[in-house]
């Protein structure tokens, strides 16, 4: 009986320690992987990439005008609105994509085995679901846009830092040049100061 017991104490621990490892990689708002997770699967993805010579392409997205959202209706209505587009990236998103939620309002979006055009191709679908989506039912007067800047993987030796960052310049792109856009960095020499941006629509 002892034993019994035994194996049933460490079975629960078990348990709770598959539990609480993947409570560890989500957001505890929208339940996307959080930061950590994203830490852990891009570097790994990047590696697959590097060795096997695949692509690899990454999208940064950000709401617009997301403080207006909470400062009009509400911080709680601007938890729903994370929630509701996080279920749109989830529903969306191919199971081999991953989606992050990076900060506050921005995600970032992992695409395996994808080409950067078809990346952008991918993230302005999504723009134009997320821009069409009946937000008024949510709150008269919300409308919701994102802007994404896409970034791939452009040389073996490039570190995750380098890509986000690419990703991130990309986006800063799109918020200055309208937002509800994608923009993509294209790395047109191995050197990531020369980067020439250019946006798809
Ligand atoms: P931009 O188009 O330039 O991105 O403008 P913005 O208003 O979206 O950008 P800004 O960075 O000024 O504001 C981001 C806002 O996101 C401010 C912050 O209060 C809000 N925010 C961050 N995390 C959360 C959250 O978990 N819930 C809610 N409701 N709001 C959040
Ligand atoms: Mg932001
Ligand atoms: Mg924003």
């Amino acid at each position: 009986k002892t034993t019994e017991s035994l194996a049933e104490a460490i079975h629960q621990k078990e348990q709770l320690l598959k539990q609480l490892e993947s409570e560890n990689r989500r957001d505890a708002l929208t339940l996307l992987a959080n930061r950590r997770h994203l830490n852990e699967f891009l570097p790994r993805e990047m590696e697959r990439a590097r060795r096997y010579g695949h692509p690899l392409t990454i999208a940064m997205l950000d709401i617009d005008h997301f403080k207006k959202v909470n400062d009009t209706l509400g911080h709680a209505m601007g938890d729903q609105v994370l929630c509701v587009l996080a279920n749109i990236l989830i529903t969306e998103l191919r199971t081999t994509d991953f989606a992050a939620r990076y900060g506050g309002e921005e995600f970032v979006i992992v695409f395996p085995e994808t080409i950067v055009g078809d990346a952008v191709s991918a993230c302005d679908k999504l723009r134009t679901l997320i821009a069409l989506h009946p937000w008024p039912r949510l709150a008269r007067n919300l409308n919701v846009t994102v802007s994404f800047g896409v970034a791939p993987m452009a040389h073996p030796d490039q570190t995750m830092a380098q890509l986000l960052a690419g990703a991130d310049r990309a986006l800063y792109q799109a918020k200055s040049s309208g937002r509800n856009r994608v923009c993509e960095a294209r790395l047109d020499a191995p050197d990531t100061e020369s980067i020439a941006l250019g946006c798809a629509n």
